[in-house]
């Protein structure tokens, strides 16, 4: 479903964000994507919707070539790819079911969407999605007072309801508790498994992906180093990943959640 192809990305401050990246992933994946700050994790996942431009190489995705797409052929992309994010980017200020229904804007005139004139459809698509992530009580609360977790639920929902191909959460519990972390990783992994929707998650720590990965992309320095089934993961590919010379201190840190 996605195949990359020799992937290349520099940005104009003149950073090698990606090295020479290759990987095919197929559809109703559940892809871990491990690295540290820098590894090019978000730069990977950018590209995936045309939202950062390649320098060379290739991205088929949905039978499409990204790399040449017009401006239709993304936005048909971005409408069947849900994004979550670390920060959550609700609204605050209004309703959790306002939030929501945000993720149906994809599907809709542009000035019917000015002017929020959601169908029935809409609003039941947006319920299911609240359902999927058992929120629905809170539909009607202002988002700015739930708490980290209830928000990054809200954040899955709202990706569900562009009733999305594909699924791109950028390090999606980096701001939540180790707790909370694990309750919202069952989330996404639940409508993977339920929904059957291909889904790739950046994470920093490998303990995390280990418990919900099948198959783990280890990134470091903007190049793939690992790409295999999480069982088959050894101290010497840890290595790989984390940087050579890691001290005690950092091996526990990236080992802690
Ligand atoms: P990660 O998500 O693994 O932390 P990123 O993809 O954000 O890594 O970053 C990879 C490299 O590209 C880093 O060196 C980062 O500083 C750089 N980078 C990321 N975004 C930009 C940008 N918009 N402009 C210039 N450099 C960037
Ligand atoms: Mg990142």
């Amino acid at each position: 479903m996605i195949k990359l192809k020799n992937v290349n990305v520099i940005y104009p401050t003149g950073t090698h964000a990606m090295k020479d990246v290759s990987l095919d992933i197929n559809e109703g994946d559940f892809l871990v994507i491990v690295g540290k700050s820098g590894a090019g994790k978000s730069t990977l996942l950018r590209t995936l919707n045309g939202l950062v431009k390649t320098s060379s190489g290739s991205i088929n995705i949905f039978d499409k070539e990204v790399t040449t797409s017009s401006k239709r052929e993304l936005r048909e992309i971005r409408s069947k790819t849900g994004m979550i994010f670390q920060t959550f980017n609700l609204v605050t200020r209004t309703t959790v079911f306002n939030n929501v229904l945000t993720g149906r804007l994809g599907e809709m005139s542009t000035l019917r969407g000015f002017f929020g004139l959601w169908s029935d459809e809409d609003k039941k698509i947006a319920m299911d999605a609240l359902k999927e992530v058992e929120i629905e009580e809170k539909a009607w609360t202002r988002a700015s007072k739930l708490s980290g977790g209830q928000q990054q639920r809200v954040g899955i929902a709202r990706a569900l309801t562009q009733k999305p191909k594909l699924v791109l959460a950028d390090e999606p519990v980096a701001s939540l508790d180790p707790v909370t972390s694990r309750k919202v990783m069952d989330y996404i992994k639940k409508i993977n498994v339920e929904l059957g929707i291909t889904t790739i998650v950046n994470l920093h720590f490998l303990d995390l992906a280990k418990d919900y990965a099948e198959r783990i992309i280890g990134m470091y320095d903007g190049k793939i180093v690992y790409d295999g089934m999480v069982d088959d993961i050894t101290d010497a590919d840890f290595e790989k990943i984390y940087g050579g010379q890691l001290t005690e201190e950092d091996y526990n840190e990236t080992r802690t959640n």
